[in-house]
Protein backbone atom coordinates (compact mmCIF):
# COMPACT_ATOMS: atom_id res chain seq x y z
CA UNK A 1 0.00 0.00 0.00
CA UNK A 2 1.15 3.83 -0.97
CA UNK A 3 1.93 6.33 1.87
CA UNK A 4 2.39 9.45 3.46
CA UNK A 5 4.41 10.32 5.55
CA UNK A 6 4.15 14.04 7.74
CA UNK A 7 7.75 13.95 8.76
CA UNK A 8 8.96 17.69 10.17
CA UNK A 9 7.11 21.09 11.48
CA UNK A 10 9.48 23.63 11.45
CA UNK A 11 8.57 26.99 12.52
CA UNK A 12 10.14 30.51 11.36
CA UNK A 13 8.27 33.27 13.75
CA UNK A 14 4.92 33.81 11.97
CA UNK A 15 5.70 30.82 9.31
CA UNK A 16 5.19 26.66 9.31
CA UNK A 17 6.70 24.75 6.41
CA UNK A 18 5.94 21.10 7.21
CA UNK A 19 7.62 18.51 5.14
CA UNK A 20 5.93 15.54 3.86
CA UNK A 21 7.07 12.29 2.22
CA UNK A 22 5.30 9.69 -0.03
CA UNK A 23 5.71 6.66 -2.20
CA UNK A 24 6.95 6.79 -5.46
CA UNK A 25 4.26 5.78 -7.28
CA UNK A 26 1.76 9.09 -5.96
CA UNK A 27 5.04 11.66 -6.28
CA UNK A 28 3.26 12.82 -9.39
CA UNK A 29 0.42 14.20 -7.45
CA UNK A 30 3.13 16.67 -5.33
CA UNK A 31 4.64 20.04 -6.92
CA UNK A 32 6.75 20.77 -3.59
CA UNK A 33 6.57 18.15 -0.93
CA UNK A 34 6.55 20.94 1.50
CA UNK A 35 3.37 22.77 2.64
CA UNK A 36 3.76 26.79 3.86
CA UNK A 37 1.58 29.03 5.46
CA UNK A 38 2.56 32.45 7.12
CA UNK A 39 0.03 33.94 9.48
CA UNK A 40 0.54 37.36 10.37
CA UNK A 41 0.88 36.50 14.77
CA UNK A 42 3.65 34.50 16.10
CA UNK A 43 3.16 30.64 16.38
CA UNK A 44 5.95 29.85 18.24
CA UNK A 45 3.66 28.62 21.26
CA UNK A 46 1.31 27.04 18.79
CA UNK A 47 1.82 23.10 19.42
CA UNK A 48 3.22 20.96 16.44
CA UNK A 49 -0.05 18.46 16.30
CA UNK A 50 -1.95 22.31 15.73
CA UNK A 51 0.20 23.36 13.41
CA UNK A 52 0.74 20.26 10.92
CA UNK A 53 -3.82 20.68 10.82
CA UNK A 54 -3.32 22.74 7.49
CA UNK A 55 -0.91 19.99 5.94
CA UNK A 56 -3.09 17.24 6.75
CA UNK A 57 -6.24 18.71 5.83
CA UNK A 58 -4.73 19.51 2.27
CA UNK A 59 -3.14 16.07 1.90
CA UNK A 60 -5.86 14.01 3.34
CA UNK A 61 -7.84 13.76 -0.13
CA UNK A 62 -4.99 13.10 -2.43
CA UNK A 63 -4.51 9.77 0.13
CA UNK A 64 -7.71 9.14 0.30
CA UNK A 65 -7.96 8.98 -3.30
CA UNK A 66 -4.60 6.88 -4.01
CA UNK A 67 -5.35 4.46 -0.60
CA UNK A 68 -2.32 5.54 0.72
CA UNK A 69 -2.18 5.20 4.28
CA UNK A 70 -1.01 8.68 6.50
CA UNK A 71 1.56 8.68 8.88
CA UNK A 72 1.98 11.29 11.33
CA UNK A 73 3.25 11.59 14.66
CA UNK A 74 1.25 13.58 16.98
CA UNK A 75 -2.67 13.89 15.53
CA UNK A 76 -5.13 15.93 17.53
CA UNK A 77 -7.79 13.45 18.52
CA UNK A 78 -10.95 14.76 17.59
CA UNK A 79 -9.42 15.79 14.75
CA UNK A 80 -8.71 12.06 13.70
CA UNK A 81 -12.38 11.21 14.23
CA UNK A 82 -13.71 14.04 12.33
CA UNK A 83 -11.49 12.69 9.36
CA UNK A 84 -12.77 9.17 9.49
CA UNK A 85 -16.21 10.13 9.44
CA UNK A 86 -15.35 12.69 6.41
CA UNK A 87 -14.01 9.48 4.67
CA UNK A 88 -16.99 7.73 5.26
CA UNK A 89 -18.96 10.44 3.05
CA UNK A 90 -16.68 10.76 0.37
CA UNK A 91 -17.07 6.77 -0.03
CA UNK A 92 -20.64 7.14 0.01
CA UNK A 93 -20.26 10.10 -2.46
CA UNK A 94 -17.25 8.45 -4.88
CA UNK A 95 -18.86 4.46 -4.95
CA UNK A 96 -15.75 2.97 -7.46
CA UNK A 97 -13.78 4.02 -5.24
CA UNK A 98 -11.80 2.31 -2.63
CA UNK A 99 -11.33 4.61 0.34
CA UNK A 100 -9.75 2.19 2.84
CA UNK A 101 -7.03 4.39 4.12
CA UNK A 102 -5.64 5.05 7.28
CA UNK A 103 -4.16 7.27 9.70
CA UNK A 104 -1.59 5.86 11.83
CA UNK A 105 -0.02 7.95 14.48
CA UNK A 106 2.32 7.83 17.81
CA UNK A 107 0.61 10.00 19.90
CA UNK A 108 -3.21 10.99 20.28
CA UNK A 109 -3.32 14.53 21.66
CA UNK A 110 -6.47 17.09 22.48
CA UNK A 111 -6.61 20.31 24.48
CA UNK A 112 -10.09 22.00 24.59
CA UNK A 113 -8.91 25.08 24.00
CA UNK A 114 -11.89 26.77 22.39
CA UNK A 115 -13.14 29.07 24.61
CA UNK A 116 -15.71 31.43 22.75
CA UNK A 117 -15.49 33.82 19.54
CA UNK A 118 -15.95 32.71 15.85
CA UNK A 119 -13.94 32.85 12.81
CA UNK A 120 -15.01 33.33 9.52
CA UNK A 121 -13.57 32.55 6.11
CA UNK A 122 -13.39 35.01 3.79
CA UNK A 123 -12.52 35.99 0.55
CA UNK A 124 -14.26 38.86 -0.74
CA UNK A 125 -16.25 36.70 -2.75
CA UNK A 126 -20.35 36.95 -2.95
CA UNK A 127 -21.01 33.77 -0.49
CA UNK A 128 -18.49 34.58 1.96
CA UNK A 129 -19.47 38.56 1.80
CA UNK A 130 -23.10 37.30 2.47
CA UNK A 131 -22.12 35.08 5.08
CA UNK A 132 -20.04 38.38 7.00
CA UNK A 133 -22.60 40.73 6.36
CA UNK A 134 -25.57 38.66 8.10
CA UNK A 135 -23.34 37.75 11.16
CA UNK A 136 -21.77 41.18 11.29
CA UNK A 137 -22.92 42.10 14.69
CA UNK A 138 -21.18 38.88 16.31
CA UNK A 139 -17.89 40.73 15.32
CA UNK A 140 -16.22 37.76 14.52
CA UNK A 141 -12.36 37.15 13.07
CA UNK A 142 -12.65 37.21 9.02
CA UNK A 143 -9.41 35.09 7.84
CA UNK A 144 -8.45 35.52 4.70
CA UNK A 145 -6.74 32.77 2.77
CA UNK A 146 -4.27 33.62 0.10
CA UNK A 147 -3.36 30.93 -2.10
CA UNK A 148 -2.25 32.09 -5.47
CA UNK A 149 -0.65 35.15 -6.86
CA UNK A 150 -2.87 37.46 -8.05
CA UNK A 151 -3.86 37.28 -3.93
CA UNK A 152 -6.22 38.94 -2.14
CA UNK A 153 -6.92 42.71 -3.03
CA UNK A 154 -6.01 45.40 -0.58
CA UNK A 155 -9.31 46.68 -0.09
CA UNK A 156 -10.87 43.05 0.91
CA UNK A 157 -8.47 42.86 3.67
CA UNK A 158 -8.81 46.74 4.23
CA UNK A 159 -12.55 46.02 4.41
CA UNK A 160 -11.67 42.90 6.47
CA UNK A 161 -9.88 44.33 9.20
CA UNK A 162 -10.89 48.42 8.97
CA UNK A 163 -14.28 47.96 7.58
CA UNK A 164 -15.95 44.99 9.30
CA UNK A 165 -12.83 45.02 12.22
CA UNK A 166 -11.49 41.87 12.58
CA UNK A 167 -9.29 40.04 10.13
CA UNK A 168 -6.14 37.55 9.89
CA UNK A 169 -4.33 37.16 6.89
CA UNK A 170 -2.38 33.60 5.82
CA UNK A 171 -0.62 33.06 2.61
CA UNK A 172 0.29 29.33 1.63
CA UNK A 173 1.05 27.37 -1.09
CA UNK A 174 -2.22 24.70 -0.53
CA UNK A 175 -3.23 25.33 -3.79
CA UNK A 176 -0.02 24.35 -5.66
CA UNK A 177 1.64 22.10 -3.78
CA UNK A 178 -0.19 19.68 -5.57
CA UNK A 179 -0.07 18.99 -9.13
CA UNK A 180 -3.42 19.46 -10.54
CA UNK A 181 -3.04 18.37 -13.75
CA UNK A 182 -2.58 15.06 -12.85
CA UNK A 183 -5.13 14.82 -10.32
CA UNK A 184 -7.58 16.10 -12.58
CA UNK A 185 -6.12 13.80 -15.32
CA UNK A 186 -6.37 10.96 -13.19
CA UNK A 187 -9.67 11.75 -10.93
CA UNK A 188 -11.35 14.45 -12.79
CA UNK A 189 -14.35 11.93 -13.79
CA UNK A 190 -15.47 12.09 -9.90
CA UNK A 191 -14.72 15.74 -9.43
CA UNK A 192 -16.10 17.33 -12.23
CA UNK A 193 -13.02 18.31 -13.43
CA UNK A 194 -11.32 20.12 -10.62
CA UNK A 195 -10.09 18.98 -7.97
CA UNK A 196 -9.86 22.18 -5.82
CA UNK A 197 -13.39 22.42 -6.48
CA UNK A 198 -14.74 18.69 -6.34
CA UNK A 199 -12.98 17.63 -3.34
CA UNK A 200 -9.96 20.13 -1.65
CA UNK A 201 -11.03 23.76 -0.83
CA UNK A 202 -13.88 23.25 1.70
CA UNK A 203 -11.71 21.01 3.98
CA UNK A 204 -8.76 22.46 3.51
CA UNK A 205 -9.42 26.00 4.06
CA UNK A 206 -11.12 24.83 7.43
CA UNK A 207 -8.02 23.53 8.35
CA UNK A 208 -6.11 26.35 7.52
CA UNK A 209 -7.88 27.85 10.61
CA UNK A 210 -6.36 25.68 12.92
CA UNK A 211 -3.74 28.09 14.14
CA UNK A 212 -5.83 30.98 14.15
CA UNK A 213 -8.34 29.15 16.09
CA UNK A 214 -5.64 28.28 19.29
CA UNK A 215 -4.32 31.61 19.09
CA UNK A 216 -6.83 33.30 19.39
CA UNK A 217 -8.81 30.17 21.48
CA UNK A 218 -11.94 30.54 19.28
CA UNK A 219 -14.94 27.80 19.86
CA UNK A 220 -16.59 27.83 15.84
CA UNK A 221 -15.64 28.73 12.17
CA UNK A 222 -17.94 29.54 9.75
CA UNK A 223 -17.67 28.95 6.22
CA UNK A 224 -20.05 30.40 3.49
CA UNK A 225 -22.17 27.71 1.46
CA UNK A 226 -21.75 27.40 -2.21
CA UNK A 227 -25.17 25.85 -3.41
CA UNK A 228 -28.22 25.61 -1.08
CA UNK A 229 -29.92 22.27 -1.35
CA UNK A 230 -31.21 22.21 -4.91
CA UNK A 231 -27.92 21.69 -5.98
CA UNK A 232 -27.29 17.24 -6.23
CA UNK A 233 -23.95 16.71 -7.16
CA UNK A 234 -21.04 16.11 -5.07
CA UNK A 235 -18.83 19.33 -4.33
CA UNK A 236 -15.54 20.33 -2.28
CA UNK A 237 -17.75 22.33 0.47
CA UNK A 238 -21.09 20.84 1.34
CA UNK A 239 -22.59 20.65 5.04
CA UNK A 240 -22.84 17.26 5.01
CA UNK A 241 -18.63 17.50 5.18
CA UNK A 242 -17.95 20.68 6.42
CA UNK A 243 -19.68 20.10 9.27
CA UNK A 244 -18.54 17.26 10.47
CA UNK A 245 -14.59 18.92 10.30
CA UNK A 246 -13.46 19.67 13.37
CA UNK A 247 -10.71 19.50 16.15
CA UNK A 248 -10.04 20.40 19.88
CA UNK A 249 -13.46 21.31 20.90
CA UNK A 250 -14.04 23.55 18.43
CA UNK A 251 -17.39 23.46 15.72
CA UNK A 252 -17.34 23.90 12.23
CA UNK A 253 -20.37 25.05 10.75
CA UNK A 254 -21.49 25.66 6.98
CA UNK A 255 -23.64 28.88 6.72
CA UNK A 256 -26.86 29.94 4.75
CA UNK A 257 -26.87 26.67 3.13
CA UNK A 258 -31.08 27.87 2.95
CA UNK A 259 -29.96 30.89 0.67
CA UNK A 260 -29.55 30.16 -2.55
CA UNK A 261 -26.40 32.66 -4.77
CA UNK A 262 -29.15 35.05 -6.05
CA UNK A 263 -30.80 34.94 -2.58
CA UNK A 264 -27.72 35.99 -1.13
CA UNK A 265 -27.56 38.98 -3.36
CA UNK A 266 -31.68 39.84 -2.71
CA UNK A 267 -32.13 39.02 1.21
CA UNK A 268 -28.77 39.90 2.23
CA UNK A 269 -26.70 42.14 0.38
CA UNK A 270 -28.82 44.21 -1.32
CA UNK A 271 -30.16 45.34 2.27
CA UNK A 272 -27.45 46.13 3.08
CA UNK A 273 -26.22 48.40 0.33
CA UNK A 274 -29.53 50.17 0.90
CA UNK A 275 -29.36 50.74 4.56
CA UNK A 276 -25.78 52.01 5.31
CA UNK A 277 -25.29 53.23 1.44
CA UNK A 278 -21.86 51.60 1.29
CA UNK A 279 -21.16 48.76 -1.79
CA UNK A 280 -18.94 46.29 0.23
CA UNK A 281 -15.89 44.92 -2.70
CA UNK A 282 -16.98 41.64 -4.56
CA UNK A 283 -13.95 39.77 -5.14
CA UNK A 284 -15.38 36.72 -7.54
CA UNK A 285 -13.16 36.06 -9.79
CA UNK A 286 -10.84 33.40 -10.28
CA UNK A 287 -9.17 33.60 -13.47
CA UNK A 288 -6.17 33.12 -15.19
CA UNK A 289 -6.93 36.58 -16.35
CA UNK A 290 -7.05 38.67 -13.59
CA UNK A 291 -4.39 40.77 -12.28
CA UNK A 292 -3.27 41.90 -8.66
CA UNK A 293 -4.43 44.96 -8.52
CA UNK A 294 -7.89 44.08 -9.93
CA UNK A 295 -10.92 42.87 -7.93
CA UNK A 296 -12.20 40.67 -11.06
CA UNK A 297 -11.09 40.00 -14.33
CA UNK A 298 -14.78 40.98 -15.44
CA UNK A 299 -14.10 38.89 -18.51
CA UNK A 300 -14.77 35.37 -17.39
CA UNK A 301 -17.57 33.48 -16.90
CA UNK A 302 -17.54 33.50 -12.81
CA UNK A 303 -17.49 37.52 -13.36
CA UNK A 304 -20.35 37.28 -16.19
CA UNK A 305 -22.44 35.60 -13.44
CA UNK A 306 -22.17 38.21 -10.79
CA UNK A 307 -22.40 40.88 -13.09
CA UNK A 308 -26.19 39.70 -14.19
CA UNK A 309 -26.75 38.28 -10.50
CA UNK A 310 -26.58 42.00 -9.61
CA UNK A 311 -27.99 43.63 -12.86
CA UNK A 312 -31.37 40.81 -11.50
CA UNK A 313 -31.56 43.09 -8.69
CA UNK A 314 -30.83 46.32 -10.02
CA UNK A 315 -27.83 46.91 -8.32
CA UNK A 316 -24.49 48.85 -10.48
CA UNK A 317 -22.09 46.24 -10.96
CA UNK A 318 -19.61 49.31 -10.95
CA UNK A 319 -20.23 49.75 -7.58
CA UNK A 320 -19.40 46.59 -6.78
CA UNK A 321 -15.63 46.35 -8.65
CA UNK A 322 -16.81 45.12 -12.04
CA UNK A 323 -15.40 46.62 -15.20
CA UNK A 324 -18.76 46.69 -17.22
CA UNK A 325 -19.44 48.92 -19.98
CA UNK A 326 -21.95 49.12 -22.91
CA UNK A 327 -20.80 46.22 -24.92
CA UNK A 328 -20.64 44.11 -21.57
CA UNK A 329 -23.99 42.58 -21.82
CA UNK A 330 -23.70 41.80 -25.99
CA UNK A 331 -20.08 40.09 -24.75
CA UNK A 332 -22.31 38.07 -22.64
CA UNK A 333 -24.85 36.91 -24.90
CA UNK A 334 -22.08 35.58 -26.88
CA UNK A 335 -20.36 34.24 -25.31
CA UNK A 336 -23.23 31.72 -24.14
CA UNK A 337 -23.99 31.44 -27.78
CA UNK A 338 -20.61 30.55 -28.93
CA UNK A 339 -20.10 28.36 -25.87
CA UNK A 340 -17.37 30.14 -25.22
CA UNK A 341 -17.38 29.66 -20.99
CA UNK A 342 -16.36 27.04 -19.06
CA UNK A 343 -18.56 25.88 -16.72
CA UNK A 344 -18.08 23.16 -14.06
CA UNK A 345 -22.00 21.48 -12.71
CA UNK A 346 -21.73 23.96 -9.75
CA UNK A 347 -20.71 27.25 -12.05
CA UNK A 348 -23.98 26.44 -13.66
CA UNK A 349 -25.95 25.77 -11.09
CA UNK A 350 -25.16 29.30 -10.60
CA UNK A 351 -26.64 30.81 -13.70
CA UNK A 352 -29.45 28.75 -13.53
CA UNK A 353 -30.17 30.27 -10.29
CA UNK A 354 -29.70 33.97 -11.71
CA UNK A 355 -32.22 32.85 -14.65
CA UNK A 356 -34.50 31.83 -12.75
CA UNK A 357 -34.96 34.90 -10.71
CA UNK A 358 -35.48 37.29 -13.47
CA UNK A 359 -38.18 39.42 -12.88
CA UNK A 360 -41.45 39.38 -15.04
CA UNK A 361 -41.21 42.67 -15.56
CA UNK A 362 -38.05 43.47 -17.36
CA UNK A 363 -39.13 46.63 -18.74
CA UNK A 364 -39.68 48.34 -15.72
CA UNK A 365 -36.23 47.56 -14.59
CA UNK A 366 -33.73 50.54 -13.72
CA UNK A 367 -30.96 50.14 -16.03
CA UNK A 368 -27.23 51.93 -15.05
CA UNK A 369 -25.46 50.17 -18.04
CA UNK A 370 -26.97 50.54 -21.51
CA UNK A 371 -27.77 46.70 -22.65
CA UNK A 372 -29.04 45.44 -19.69
CA UNK A 373 -32.26 44.68 -19.77
CA UNK A 374 -32.26 43.89 -23.49
CA UNK A 375 -29.28 40.90 -22.31
CA UNK A 376 -32.42 40.24 -19.21
CA UNK A 377 -35.24 39.96 -21.69
CA UNK A 378 -32.91 37.70 -24.25
CA UNK A 379 -31.81 35.25 -21.12
CA UNK A 380 -34.87 34.96 -19.64
CA UNK A 381 -36.49 33.23 -22.81
CA UNK A 382 -33.42 31.22 -22.90
CA UNK A 383 -33.88 27.30 -23.17
CA UNK A 384 -31.18 27.23 -20.60
CA UNK A 385 -29.19 23.51 -20.47
CA UNK A 386 -25.93 22.81 -18.95
CA UNK A 387 -25.05 21.34 -21.94
CA UNK A 388 -26.24 23.85 -25.21
CA UNK A 389 -24.62 26.56 -23.24
CA UNK A 390 -21.35 25.63 -21.29
CA UNK A 391 -17.99 24.90 -23.02
CA UNK A 392 -17.56 21.54 -20.19
CA UNK A 393 -14.22 20.18 -21.93
CA UNK A 394 -11.87 22.55 -21.24
CA UNK A 395 -11.44 22.56 -17.56
CA UNK A 396 -9.39 25.90 -15.91
CA UNK A 397 -6.63 24.43 -14.25
CA UNK A 398 -2.90 24.89 -13.13
CA UNK A 399 -3.92 28.73 -12.35
CA UNK A 400 -0.65 30.43 -11.87
CA UNK A 401 0.88 29.08 -8.73
CA UNK A 402 3.38 30.17 -5.54
CA UNK A 403 6.60 28.36 -5.40
CA UNK A 404 8.62 27.91 -2.00
CA UNK A 405 12.20 29.74 -2.64
CA UNK A 406 14.74 29.49 0.94
CA UNK A 407 16.23 33.12 1.33
CA UNK A 408 19.15 32.69 3.68
CA UNK A 409 17.51 29.45 4.76
CA UNK A 410 14.40 30.84 5.76
CA UNK A 411 11.32 30.26 2.80
CA UNK A 412 8.95 32.46 1.42
CA UNK A 413 6.64 32.04 -1.04
CA UNK A 414 7.16 33.21 -4.40
CA UNK A 415 5.63 33.62 -8.17
CA UNK A 416 7.92 32.94 -11.08
CA UNK A 417 5.91 33.02 -14.38
ZN1 LIG B 1 -13.19 36.90 -13.89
Amino acid sequence: MTYIQINKVEKFENIVLIKFSCSDSIKKYFNEKEIFVEYDFNIDLIPDYILTIPALSNIIQVAWFTNSNVYIKDIDHTLLKALNNIREIFKKNFKNLDFSSIIQYENLKYEAFGENGIIQLFSGGLDSTATCIKNIKTKSTLAIIDFEPAGIHKDIINWAKNIYGNGTVARTNIYSFLNRKKLDNDFGTYTDGSWWGGVQHGMGLIGLTAPITYHLKSKIIYIASTHDDTFKDSWGSDPKTDNLMCWSNLKVSHQDYNFSRQDKLKKIIKPYVIENSFYPPLLVCNSYARKKNEYNCSKCAKCAQCIVALAIEELDPRKFGFNVTNKTFLWIKESLDTLTYFGRKSDFWTWQNAHKNIPKNVDDMKEFIPGTLTFLKWFSELNFKYDDYFNNTTVMRDRPGYKIKYVDSKPELTYEK
